[in-house]
């Protein structure tokens, strides 16, 4: 279960209401299956895109019906997310020791959480994680992020409030280092300041980082809430040309119908959704995986 129910029972609901009593994939389906996957926030360039795909294959398959009409669907919809999506695999990280992960997004769409929930699917995997609390912009941010390292149980780097980001981030490596860390994960500031503030601040995290790691941040993760629909399209927009970002976590997907989202944003921006966020619990994370999630639209 991806925890898409809602998204299930709206998307499902809205393209069975659309081909009741149709035999023909006409021009009325279409249409109606246009306004079921924009009101799933999939993006209209993406909509776009997929109703360009099925009417073609309705004018290629002569005969092809309403009935069919869903195995297309689901059939283009999985090829569209094997084209912008990593390959599957069931662990995220690469051999790389220590393996850095920089976490980036605004405040509330859910990075504290999402950090926390992998920093338990790391431990759980026996790896040694390390969390560094560089967003030292708010005191609550530190504040909460220490919440989850105690309740998950890893140790946590950080500084007071104020300090500088990446002093704090170049602390954590030092200290993944010498402690034989195998998974950092570095939190960042999530205020939404203007794009040559947000550039500035973490290139210089990542420079002060690449003295001690040159590598590093092996994987920069964008989160965002998968509720707000064309928010996070605009946030999306925002952080990839701010910083070279290179995965993504979408979170509250349970609890929208919304989550088209995912296959929207992926389309539009290339990069791919790694993690899904499905509650608020530390098991709540799941490592996307295209074929179930396609699976539980459609099932
Ligand atoms: P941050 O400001 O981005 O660090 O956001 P937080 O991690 O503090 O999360 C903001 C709120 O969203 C909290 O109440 C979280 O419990 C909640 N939240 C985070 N991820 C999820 C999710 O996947 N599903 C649900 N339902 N709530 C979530």
């Amino acid at each position: 279960d991806q925890g898409l129910a809602k998204t299930k029972e709206n998307l499902f609901k809205r393209i069975s209401r659309a081909v009741a009593g149709k035999t023909k994939v006409d021009d009325d389906v279409l249409d109606d299956l246009e306004e079921s996957l924009i009101s799933a926030d999939v993006g209209v360039e993406t909509t776009l895109r997929i109703i360009e795909r099925i009417q073609k294959r309705a004018k290629e398959e002569k005969y092809l019906n309403t009935s069919e009409l869903n195995n297309i669907l689901k059939s283009e919809i999985l090829s569209m997310l094997a084209e912008n999506t990593a390959p599957e695999s069931k662990d995220p990280v690469q051999a790389t020791k220590p393996y850095v992960i920089m976490v980036v997004g605004v405040n509330g769409v859910g990075k504290t959480t999402t950090i926390g929930k992998l920093a338990y699917m790391f431990k759980n995997q026996g790896k040694k994680v390390l969390l560094g609390a560089a967003d030292t912009f708010r005191a609550a941010a530190v504040d909460q992020l220490t919440i989850w390292a105690e309740r998950v149980d890893v140790p946590i780097v950080k500084q007071q409030m104020g300090a500088d980001p990446a002093s704090v981030a170049f602390d954590t490596l030092k200290s993944a280092v010498s402690n034989d860390i195998d998974v950092v994960i570095i939190d960042t500031a999530g205020r939404l300041h203007n794009k040559v503030n947000l550039m500035n601040e973490l290139s210089k995290i990542r420079r002060v980082m690449q003295k001690l790691l040159p590598d590093a941040p092996h994987e920069v993760l964008l989160v965002l809430d998968g509720s707000t629909g064309q928010n996070a399209f605009m946030q999306a927009k925002e952080f990839t040309s701010a910083t070279d970002v290179t995965a993504m976590a979408l979170t509250k997907l349970d609890g929208t119908a919304k989550g088209g989202v995912v296959l929207g944003i992926s389309d539009q921006f290339k990069i791919p959704v790694k993690y899904i966020g499905v509650g608020e619990k530390m098991t709540d994370l799941k490592i996307f995986d295209r074929t179930e999630f396609v699976e539980s639209l459609f099932r």
